[in-house]
């Protein structure tokens, strides 16, 4: 298990509000299904593409691997990916904003290789 069962909770007073027509119980049982291979975070950004989607009808649908990994920073072929980062694009990539923020990485270092350890 990635998370607790409280945790699982939290979310889906989330994907609730996300969608108020999807039980508790329908969105708990989903959750439960994906913890064990699913972080906290993947969890719930996968349960929020299903239930933005208007096609995906009950909360099973969360479970199903077509709302996984559906971040608009990963459409393919639409943006250069981060060197560093999978699943980021270079010109926006959170993980390197986060560096920059920290000092770690300068912003011309942006979606590209950088070995904090380099002097150049
Ligand atoms: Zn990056």
């Amino acid at each position: 298990m990635n998370f607790s069962q409280e945790t699982a909770q939290h979310l889906t007073a989330i994907i609730q509000a996300q969608r108020p027509a999807w039980t508790i119980n329908g969105i708990m049982k989903a959750l439960q299904a994906l913890a064990h291979s699913h972080t906290p975070g993947q969890a719930l950004d996968q349960a929020l593409n299903a239930a933005k989607d208007q096609q995906a009808k009950t909360p099973a649908a969360i479970i199903f691997d077509q709302y996984r990994h559906q971040n608009r920073a990963t459409k393919p072929g639409t943006q250069p990916a981060c060197e560093d980062h999978e699943g980021e694009t270079a010109h926006n990539c959170r993980c390197c904003i986060a560096d920059e923020k920290l000092g770690q990485r300068p912003r011309e270092a942006r979606g590209k290789h950088h070995d904090p350890g380099d002097p150049k």
